[in-house]
């Protein structure tokens, strides 16, 4: 069978890996000239099936309001007339009722164990070094973000997850450089099966095994559309001299992070899709003892701290309303501040690479995978805040789907479906 993959970040890789070990020729476009260069660049690394959570939860839109006018803020609010904005909030806020987060959260959790599975499969026959860590340490500031994390406990309580409540002493003997921290938290949370790496170089090392498995990837190319004939998706049109050209396919999967929508939207398929983005700030450490170890989170100003071999990595921020890339000094200044906070001497704050990325987010937080509604077009996409925790598991389920097998987890609430029946 010969497939197309649009996208070359860590979902689109992913889904040309394990479409191939399912027999298929394989072309992937991108317009960039590598692989994760988009959303996949710098985030927190963070691969946590554990804590995979809804941004939609009980209590968030009044943790938004209260924030919103704060200084050091993890959420940046602008209001637009563009409506898919309002539409989105309005789908969003429906989804912060209890039922509805606990439904929301076990289907994230479902394709995040499993893709945690396959990435350890993967590493067992394919070992390579990613700046992988082990254990995952949530950090609360105040008595009102514990409270606001119970929800999510209890999910993790009834699914049987492994994690340890901790004392602001224990998270120093989990994490030896808060002794050296400026503030103390009121407490944590270890979820010690939980571990971390750094997504892009792992996508790098993805798409070089592809290609040693024959895996075609086209760089430097954009898709301008989706050549559909007979309702059937029969390739895709990309730009190029005298009006581009068409590539034809027996099956494309759709893997373009932010920009699915808008290449989906002429033919009916609508995605609920809005970019929220987010910042990092990549250091060198300085002073190994004085620095994190693995993976943090600070769960009250909602900002990760991940080690990743010689450098470390801080990032959050959700600021919905601004599709452009631009870099916005007060998020870059929360994620120095919370640095400062907690390892004020592991890294140089003027040494720090800054980055923007755009989740791609559904308003419930799951991805949308498999069938679009058209023969021969498959969605791997809206990974939001958790792609690179979810990326295996959807490349290989994905991947199963279009070849005609049966994938090994159940897809209810993991599909564009969901959205269709409201
Ligand atoms: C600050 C921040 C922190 C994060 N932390 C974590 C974390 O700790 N753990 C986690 O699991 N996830 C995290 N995420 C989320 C994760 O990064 C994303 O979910 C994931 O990278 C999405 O991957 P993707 O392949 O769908 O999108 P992308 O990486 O954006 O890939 C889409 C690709 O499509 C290409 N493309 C777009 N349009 C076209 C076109 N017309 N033609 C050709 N190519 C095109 C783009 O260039 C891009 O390479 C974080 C995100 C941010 C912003």
């Amino acid at each position: 069978m010969n497939t197309i993959v649009l996208g070359g970040g860590v979902i689109g890789v992913a889904t040309a890996f394990y479409l191939r070990a399912q027999g298929c020729e394989v072309t992937v476009i991108e317009c960039e000239p590598d692989v994760a260069l988009a959303t996949s660049f710098g985030n927190a690394g963070v691969i946590a099936p554990g804590y995979v959570t809804p941004w939609a939860a009980p209590g968030m839109p009044t943790k938004i309001l209260k924030y919103l006018f704060k200084p050091a803020s993890p959420l940046i609010f602008r209001p637009t007339f563009d409506p898919a904005q309002w539409r989105w909030i309005a789908r969003w806020l429906r989804e912060c009722d209890l039922e509805r987060f606990r439904v929301n959260k076990q289907r994230m959790q479902r394709i995040a164990y499993y893709s945690r599975t396959c990435l350890h499969e993967f590493r067992s026959r394919y070992p390579f070094d990613y700046g992988r860590s082990q254990g995952y340490l949530q950090l609360f500031r105040s008595e009102y973000d514990v409270e606001l994390a119970q929800p999510a406990l209890a999910v993790l309580r009834d699914g049987g997850i492994v994690f340890q409540e901790m004392s602001p002493a224990q998270c120093v003997d989990i994490e030896p450089g808060l002794r050296w921290a400026r503030e103390t938290p009121v407490s944590g949370l270890y979820l010690p099966d939980d571990e971390a790496g750094d997504c892009a170089r792992f996508t790098r090392e993805l798409r070089a095994i592809c290609e040693n498995h024959g895996v075609l990837f086209r760089f430097d190319t954009r898709v301008t559309g989706l050549d559909v004939q007979g309702g059937t998706a029969r390739g895709v049109r990309i730009e190029g001299e005298r009006g581009g050209e068409t590539l034809a396919a027996d099956a494309v999967v759709v893997a373009l992070g932010v920009d699915s929508a808008a290449l989906l939207a002429p033919l009916g398929v609508k995605v609920p899709l809005y970019p929220v983005k987010g910042y990092s700030a990549t250091l060198p450490v300085i002073d190994d003892e004085k620095a994190p170890r693995a993976a943090l989170m600070d769960e009250s100003l909602k900002t990760a701290i991940t080690r990743f071999g010689r450098n470390l990595r801080v990032a959050g921020t959700a600021e919905l309303g601004n599709r452009q890339s631009t870099l916005r000094e007060q998020a870059l200044q929360t994620l120095l501040k919370v640095l400062d906070d907690w390892f004020p001497h592991a890294a140089k704050p003027n040494s720090a690479h800054f980055w923007v990325g755009r989740r791609p987010m559904t308003p419930d937080g799951a991805p949308l995978l498999g069938a679009s509604g058209v023969e021969g077009l498959w969605l791997n996409v809206g990974h939001g805040s958790t792609g690179w925790a979810m990326s295996m598991g959807s490349g290989r389920v994905v991947s199963e789907l279009v070849v005609g097998r049966t994938p090994e987890i159940d897809l209810e609430g993991l599909t564009v479906e969901r959205y269709r029946r409201r």
